[in-house]
C-alpha cells in the first residue's frame, strides 16, 4: 500500500556530493511547475492512500516559494508534509531561523537535516548546525542525516557471516558513489546478490516522483511516467511481475537480473546495488522507458 509520495523537486543542486545517488549538481535543470504539482496531489487523492508528501532533490530550498506553496496546499488537502535539505541556505542561526519560520507556520510535519562530512567539512560550525539549532528553537519536528565515507568493519551481528568485511558509513552504492567511493573496498561473488536489501518492489511504501514524470521505485528505476498516464492508474496497475526489472529483482536479486539479460560482469561487486546499478546501467537503451532519466545513471 503506497503511503508516501516523495517529490524530487529538481536535480539541480548547489552541491555535487561523491555520495549522491541521483548525481545531482549545480549544472542539473529543471522544476515542477505549480499547476503540475496540483495535478499531482489531485491523483493522491484518487490513490486514496497516501498519507505523506516529502520535498527533496537535488535541493529543493533552491526552489523556496515552489516548496512553500506546495506545502501549504498539501497541508491543507490533510497530507502530513516534510522537506530533506543540505541546509546550504543557514549562514547563521538567525538566518537560518528566516528560512525555517515560515514553514514552522505551514505546520510542516518533519525537516530532515543532511549533517555530514559529505555536505559540511567543519561539522561543529556548519549550516547543518545553524539549521538544527534554528529548527529546534521553533519548536519544529527535525532529523539529521548522517552519512560518511565508507569504513570497513568486521561483521558481528548474525546477519553477517562472523569475521565477514562490512562496509559502514551508510553510502548507497548506486550513482555518483560507484563512480568515485568503490576504491579499497572488499567485494563479494556476483552470485551472492539474490535479493534487493532495501526496496519492496512488489509493494512499495513510497515512491519518488521527479519533474520529467519519472515515479523512482529506487534511483533511476521507474514504475511509469506520470505526464504519459494518471498516477493514480500507473499505481494502481503496477505490477513487479510484468515489469522487465522488477521482476527479475524480486524473484531472485540483481543476481537474476544478470542471469535473465545475459549480462556480461565482474565477478565480485561491493554490494547488492553496485552490481544491480551497473547491470541497469548496461540495460539502459533496452529499457529506456524503465531505466530513466538517464542524468541519474551519469549520461547525458
Ligand atoms: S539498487 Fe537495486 S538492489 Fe539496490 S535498492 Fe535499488 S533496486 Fe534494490
Amino acid at each position: 500500500m503506497l503511503t508516501g509520495i516523495h517529490f524530487l523537486l529538481s536535480y539541480k543542486c548547489d552541491s555535487e556530493c561523491d555520495h549522491c545517488f541521483l548525481y545531482s549538481s549545480p549544472q542539473a535543470k529543471g522544476t515542477f511547475t505549480l499547476d503540475q504539482i496540483k495535478i499531482v496531489f489531485d491523483e493522491l487523492v484518487k490513490i486514496g492512500t497516501i498519507e505523506c508528501v516529502y520535498f527533496e532533490g537535488g535541493e529543493p530550498f533552491l526552489f523556496y516559494p515552489l516548496m512553500h506553496e506546495s506545502i501549504r496546499i498539501a497541508n491543507a488537502m490533510g497530507f502530513r508534509t516534510g522537506v530533506v535539505t543540505n541546509a546550504y541556505w543557514a549562514t547563521s542561526q538567525g538566518d537560518a531561523e528566516l528560512w525555517l519560520k515560515p514553514l514552522e507556520e505551514l505546520g510542516v510535519s518533519d525537516i530532515s537535516i543532511s549533517d555530514d562530512g559529505f555536505h559540511h567539512e567543519n561539522k561543529e560550525t556548519s549550516p547543518a548546525k545553524h539549521a538544527l539549532n534554528a529548527a529546534r528553537k521553533l519548536g519544529m519536528s527535525y532529523g539529521s542525516i548522517g552519512i560518511d565515507k565508507p569504513t570497513v568493519e568486521e561483521g558481528i551481528d548474525k546477519e553477517q557471516a562472523k569475521g565477514k568485511p562490512v562496509i559502514g558509513g551508510g553510502v548507497m552504492f548506486r550513482g555518483r558513489a560507484v563512480e568515485k567511493l568503490l576504491e579499497g573496498l572488499p567485494r563479494r561473488p556476483w552470485t551472492e546478490f539474490t535479493e534487493c536489501p532495501y526496496e519492496d518492489l512488489e509493494n512499495p511504501k513510497r515512491v519518488h516522483l521527479d519533474a520529467y514524470g519519472n515515479i523512482h521505485l529506487c534511483q533511476g528505476l521507474s514504475m511509469g511516467n506520470i505526464w504519459d498516464a494518471p498516477l493514480s492508474k500507473i499505481v494502481t496497475q503496477y505490477d513487479a511481475d510484468s515489469h522487465p526489472i522488477c521482476g527479475p529483482l524480486v524473484n531472485g536479486g540483481p543476481a537474476n537480473l544478470v542471469r535473465k539479460y545475459d549480462i556480461k560482469h565482474e565477478d565480485k561487486y561491493v554490494d547488492a546495488c553496485h552490481l544491480c546499478y551497473l547491470v541497469r546501467l548496461a540495460l539502459i537503451d533496452r529499457f529506456p522507458q524503465y531505466l530513466t532519466p538517464r542524468l541519474v545513471y551519469g549520461l547525458s
